[in-house]
């Protein structure tokens, strides 16, 4: 019973291992596809991007990443830019060979950002349980 025991908790340590490492290296990866996607494209209007932002006090999900695009506006005269927040980066993004060199990187970092929403919801769901505490043995 106890070599069952020490199984399931070696597979238990696995599999959290694994967790960790597979939410780390899609962090990782993240921030490389944000970097190569800025430099996929001009520093102007029209822009699509990975927006990365973080908690005060860091959290599993941390940094949370959503899509944004820069428009160009004028306001009294004055031109200045506004990040806006997409949920459709594919349709977006510029046409054209700029396009093209995107649609790749932004195919993987959608594809990352929803490995990473299922993983960080079950850090979530573990971190929310109470702990099992065994009864106090009858005195
Ligand atoms: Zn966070």
């Amino acid at each position: 019973m106890s070599d069952l025991h020490d199984e399931v908790e070696q597979i238990l340590q696995q599999i959290a291992t694994k967790s960790v490492v597979s939410l780390a290296q899609i962090n990782r990866r993240l921030a490389e596809l944000d970097a190569q996607i800025k430099a996929a494209q001009p520093n102007s209007s029209g822009s699509v991007i990975l927006h990365s932002r973080r908690h005060e006090k860091p959290c599993a999900g941390c940094p949370h990443y959503s899509w944004s695009i820069w428009l160009e506006s004028t306001k009294r005269g004055v031109r200045h830019y506004s990040r806006y927040t997409i949920d459709n980066p594919q349709q977006r993004k510029r046409r054209g060979d700029i396009g093209r060199k995107l649609s790749p990187l932004i195919h993987e970092a959608e594809k990352l950002m929803a490995l990473k929403k299922k993983l960080t919801a079950s850090f979530a769901y573990l971190n929310k349980q109470p702990l099992y505490l065994p009864p106090e043995p009858p005195v």
